[in-house]
């Protein structure tokens, strides 16, 4: 009988729905519940970069408006300019953490 064996997945690590719920407030908190790139009322918490490989922790995460969080994800045109705003945002609180990442 041919052995039946699950592909393994890379281990990823997951944070409980509560660990989200309290890094999601941390980054909003932080951020001052206003969007990072226009300063309207944030509603996204946004990952960067965005994709796969995400690390869930608060070096990586801003607060965005619904707009530009479209923007980032959806608008070719604007989407390179709106991560630049984020990672130069990022970089300058968390100079150490990019340092050495
Ligand atoms: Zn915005
Ligand atoms: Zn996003």
């Amino acid at each position: 009988m041919a052995e039946l064996r699950a592909i393994p997945k890379k281990k990823k690590i997951k944070l409980s729905v509560g660990q989200q719920i309290a890094l999601r407030k941390a980054i909003f908190e932080r951020d001052h519940y206003c969007c990072v790139v226009c300063g309207k009322k944030a509603q996204h918490r946004h990952h960067e970069p965005p994709g796969s490989n995400k690390t869930d922790r608060i070096e990586t995460g801003v607060a965005l408006c619904v707009e530009c969080h479209n923007i980032r994800h959806n608008d070719p045109n604007r989407s390179l300019q709106w991560k630049k705003i984020i990672v130069d945002y990022l970089r300058n609180i968390y100079a150490d953490y990019y340092k050495s990442n």
